[in-house]
């Protein structure tokens, strides 16, 4: 019976959940193997190749890899899958006919979550509208998702050049961006808004991407990416107003098991590997 090596590229990674959720994996499924944490420095190039060295030589069976290598990897490895060509990051590595490939399991992971969440009722509009707030990295990976799978994207940012970038390079026309700040003509017609900045995030808890005085249609659903805290202000607020919001431990635990598919051909149960998980105070990825 093979040993599944697996493991993390980041930095830093003291509080990642990964571990546990890929070990509870590799037990639910009957396997034999670990996965072990590599912290690198965003500067340390010769760190990366050393490790992807070992990828190629079958000494480690797959990697994920998460900020800051998402971009900084991609030069190491031979050849990028058609989705994480289009979103310009990855977040898994595998050595397969004799060929090192980046993929990316965010998308789908993200999209196979989001799924599970929507009432039927939102998935019955046929032309549904969606608000992506942010324009980073998940940003990337959300949008390509939401775009493939037939939203009418608008993204709300910042930075106005980062978002038209992320716009230029998903959908060939490009898609509506708005500045954050001017939120409120931008939400009546919404089914769904995705939070894909920091805000909230632990041990900033108690800050919003939405604005308090923002007046919210009374069927759109709320997903926000960050999953510590397990329920964010924006999560919070959203509920105290009865509509249906989330946070991100489910599109953790999708992209995770994308990924450990990919490596061992087996299928994890979602429901275990979140159980794994479901308590733990604090965590980064
Ligand atoms: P990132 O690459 O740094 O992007 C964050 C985005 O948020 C950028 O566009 C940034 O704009 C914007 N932003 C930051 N602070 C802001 C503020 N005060 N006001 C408005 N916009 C602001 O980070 P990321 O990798 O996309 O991660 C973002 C969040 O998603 C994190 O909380 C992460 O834990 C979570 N995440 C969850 C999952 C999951 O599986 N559930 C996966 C990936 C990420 P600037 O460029 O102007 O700073």
């Amino acid at each position: 019976m093979p040993i599944f090596h697996l493991g993390l590229i980041g930095y830093p990674l003291e509080h990642s959940l990964s571990p546990k959720i890929h070990t509870t994996a590799l037990s639910a499924c009957g396997l034999k193997g670990d996965y072990s944490l590599f912290s690198i420095h965003p500067d340390d190039k010769q760190g990366l190749k050393d490790l992807l060295t070992r990828v190629r030589s079958g000494d480690i069976t797959g990697l994920n890899v998460t900020i800051p290598h998402k971009q900084n990897v991609i030069p190491f490895v031979d050849d990028l899958t058609p989705t994480a060509k289009s979103i310009g990051a990855l977040n898994t590595i595998y050595f397969r006919h004799n060929k090192l490939i980046g993929d990316n399991t965010d998308a789908a992971g993200f999209l196979a979550d989001l799924k599970k969440f929507l009432t039927t009722e939102t998935r019955r509009h046929g032309d549904a509208h969606v608000l992506v707030l942010g324009a980073g990295g998940s940003a990337r990976a959300v949008v390509y998702a939401l775009f493939n799978d037939g939203w009418n994207v608008k993204i709300a940012a910042r930075k106005i050049e980062q978002a038209q970038q992320l716009a230029a390079s998903i959908a060939s026309d490009q898609l509506p961006i708005t500045k954050i700040e001017n939120l409120q003509s931008q939400v009546s017609n919404l089914h769904l808004i995705v939070n894909t900045t920091p805000l909230g995030m632990s041990p900033n808890v108690n800050q919003s991407p939405l604005p308090e005085n923002l007046s919210l249609p009374r069927h759109v659903s709320i997903y926000d990416l960050i999953y510590n805290p397990r329920e964010t202000k924006l999560v919070r607020d959203a509920r105290s107003l009865g509509l249906n919001a989330t946070t991100g431990l489910g599109m953790l635990i999708e992209q995770a098991a994308l990924s450990f598919e990919i490596w061992t051909g087996h299928r994890p149960s979602r429901e275990v590997m979140r159980a794994s998980v479901e308590q733990s105070p604090v965590s980064n990825h």
